[in-house]
């Protein structure tokens, strides 16, 4: 087939468009499960990526809700690192790497975007790290823990990227992940909706922004294969369909009787629904040696 293109994670040539959406064509691996963008016009980091993409993100830190989140956060990386030497991988403006410094830790944060590095970096206990994480090379064996949240669906590059992570952390070092979803029944359902007319967009790719697209057995298969141990995995972030429904356009009769038949059924369509993020714990073993395959060996296999 000639639309075809290499999967980035298994490097298998078994895969498939799906759906295109924004001049991007996604793609999904039919060995491994991920889904990708292809072919669009891709974002420049320093222009998009600037003071107001991360104002409002800025703003909703400030909320307690997300004091609490990242206290939590901190509080398990510190109980569990082996170190205090934290790397807020593609931190962005995020003030998490703030809280880390005043919890004790030692922070690196590392970006693609000039304006949250020296933002962050101008804080004391923080060192900034300009740094496409697409071809990122983090010295080994440098941190006790990694956090990385909502990055991992920005980059094209994902499993280089954590191969990369995983060499830095110290043995025993602990990383969090979470990311945006993309479970195949809900992109299917939704897509599905898009192809009918009965939805505006199909499922959250958002591409240019978002490049890669995991599930949860791939995103699981990838890290272990990366040789991380996975501690937990969980979906967050549970919205129903009643939820849904209730956030459409009330534009046409079909969406009009859509609404009408969630708010109807709601004792089910309350509870029917998906979780729209993963979060996972992911830990580099004390023991085992890291694998040590050259990313151009492994897609020449
Ligand atoms: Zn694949």
């Amino acid at each position: 087939m000639t639309d075809s293109k290499t999967c980035r994670i298994c490097a298998s040539q078994r895969t498939s468009p799906t759906i295109r959406f924004n001049d991007w064509q996604v793609h999904r691996c039919s060995d491994c499960g991920f889904r990708f963008a292809e072919d669009g016009q891709p974002i420049v980091y320093e222009d998009h990526y600037d003071e107001d993409y991360f104002a409002p993100l800025m703003q909703r830190d400030q909320m307690d809700k997300w004091s609490r989140i990242y206290a939590d956060r901190l509080a398990f990386l510190r109980q569990n690192a082996p170190s205090d030497r934290l790397l807020e991988a593609g931190a962005g403006a995020s003030t998490f790497a703030l809280n880390a410094v005043d919890q004790g830790f030692q922070v690196t944060v590392a970006d693609a975007a000039p304006w949250a590095v020296d933002f962050l970096s101008s804080h004391d206990g923080v060192t900034g790290q300009l740094v496409d994480l697409n071809q990122c090379d983090f010295p080994a064996g440098q941190f006790g823990a990694i956090h990385c949240s909502h990055v991992l669906e920005h980059l094209r590059e994902p499993r280089q990227f954590l191969e990369q992570c995983l060499s830095t952390l110290q043995p025993g070092g602990v990383m969090y992940l979470s990311f945006p979803a993309y479970e195949g029944r809900v992109l299917g359902f939704r897509d599905g909706l898009y192809r009918l007319g009965l939805a505006n967009h199909p499922y959250n790719y958002q591409a240019p922004d978002h490049l890669s697209y995991f599930d949860a057995p791939c995103i699981r298969a990838t890290l272990e294969q990366a040789g991380f141990e996975v501690v937990r995995l969980r979906r967050i972030k549970f919205i129903s369909v009643r939820d849904t429904a209730e956030r459409m356009d009330d534009s046409g009769l079909l969406r009009k009787m859509v609404r009408l038949a969630a708010t109807a059924t709601s004792p089910i369509s309350r509870r029917v629904g998906f979780h729209r993020d993963l979060e996972i714990i992911a830990r580099r073993p004390r023991e085992k040696s890291i694998p040590q395959v050259e990313p151009s060996a492994r897609r020449a296999a």
